[in-house]
C-alpha cells in the first residue's frame, strides 16, 4: 500500500486508477480529484494504454464526497482545471459554492466523460453519492454482487448529486424511486435499469474486467474515440448536458436554501448520519 491517494499502473494496454482512501471507503477529497484528474491525463497521453479501469481500493468503490475525515479539504485551492472561473477559497456563500462545485464536481465530471478513451469502472461495495458520479462517467460500469448504490442525498433536501445524470442512466421511472427513497439498491438492480453491464461474483470482478479491457483494446484507437463521442454526443441531444445545467441551478437552489434555514448548506448532516440513513431497513 501506498500514502498516494490515486494509484496508477499500466499492464500492457490497459491503464487502471485506483482510488486508494479504503480507510476512508475512498471518500473523495479534492486531494483525490486532482490526483484522478493526473492519472487521467497520463492515461490519455499515453499511446500504449487502449482502456482505462477505474476502480476503488479495499472493499468498497466510493463513499462518495468527503464530507468528515480528517483529510477533507473544501477551504484548500488547487490548480483549476475543469472550468475557467474563479478559485473558491476567498469567496462566501453561493458565490463560493457554486465555484467550487462547478470545478470539482460537475466541471470534472464532465472532464472525464469527455476522455478519448474507453473506461471501465470496477465496482465492490458501496457506491454512494459521488460515488456513482465517477461510476456513471465511465463508459462501462462492471459489477461484483456485493456492489450496492444510493443517492441519498434527497434526506439533506438537495435534489440528486451534482453530476445529475440519473434520467439518463436509470431511465426516468427508477431515477424519481432512487431519488424519492434514498435507499440502497443492488447490482443486480442496477443491471435491470441498464445502470450496469455486468454483474459478476466478487471473485471473478477483475478477471472480468481485465478480459472486456482487452477485447476493446484489439479495436483502433481512433474508432473507439470516435464511437465513444458518437454515444455521448447522442445522450446530449437526448438532452443530458442541457438537462444537468438546468438541474445544477436547482441544486445550488437547495445549497442556499440549507445555508439560510439550517446549520449549514449540508441542513446539518453529516457522513455519519448520511450513513446510518442509507442502512438497509
Ligand atoms: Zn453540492
Amino acid at each position: 500500500m501506498t500514502d498516494e491517494v490515486v494509484c496508477y499502473e499500466r499492464a500492457g494496454a490497459v491503464a487502471t486508477v485506483t482510488m486508494n482512501r479504503p480507510r476512508y471507503r475512498n471518500a473523495q477529497n479534492s486531494a483525490m480529484t486532482y490526483a484522478l484528474d493526473a492519472a487521467f491525463e497520463r492515461a490519455v497521453n499515453d499511446d500504449e494504454v487502449s482502456v482505462i479501469v477505474l476502480a476503488g481500493a479495499g472493499e468498497h468503490f466510493s463513499a462518495g464526497h468527503d464530507i468528515g475525515t480528517p483529510g477533507r479539504d473544501v477551504d484548500v485551492s488547487f490548480d483549476r482545471k475543469a472550468v475557467l472561473w474563479w478559485d473558491h477559497v476567498d469567496k462566501s456563500g453561493g458565490d463560493q459554492r457554486f465555484a467550487r462545485e462547478s470545478e470539482v464536481y460537475l466541471g470534472m465530471c464532465r472532464r472525464w466523460r469527455e476522455i478519448p478513451k474507453p473506461m471501465i469502472a470496477m465496482v465492490q461495495g458501496a457506491c454512494i453519492a459521488g460515488g456513482l458520479m465517477l461510476a456513471w462517467v465511465c463508459d462501462l460500469i462492471v459489477a461484483a454482487d456485493d456492489a450496492f448504490f444510493a443517492d441519498p442525498v434527497v434526506r439533506m433536501g438537495i435534489p440528486g448529486v451534482e453530476y445529475f445524470a440519473h434520467p439518463w442512466v436509470l431511465g426516468p421511472r427508477a431515477a424519481k424511486e432512487v431519488l424519492f427513497t434514498g435507499d440502497r439498491f443492488s447490482a443486480q438492480r442496477a443491471y435491470e435499469w441498464g445502470m450496469v453491464n455486468r454483474v459478476v461474483p466478487r471473485d471473478e470482478l477483475q478477471p472480468t474486467v481485465d478480459a472486456l479491457a482487452e477485447r476493446i483494446a484489439q479495436m483502433p484507437r481512433f474508432g473507439l474515440a470516435l464511437a465513444k463521442k458518437a454515444v455521448n454526443q447522442s445522450e446530449d441531444q437526448m438532452g443530458m448536458r442541457a438537462g444537468m445545467d438546468s438541474v445544477f441551478g436547482l441544486h445550488h437552489l437547495a445549497h442556499a436554501h440549507n445555508a439560510e434555514v439550517s446549520k449549514d448548506s449540508l441542513a446539518g448532516l453529516d457522513a455519519k448520519s448520511m450513513r446510518g440513513a442509507s442502512e438497509p431497513r
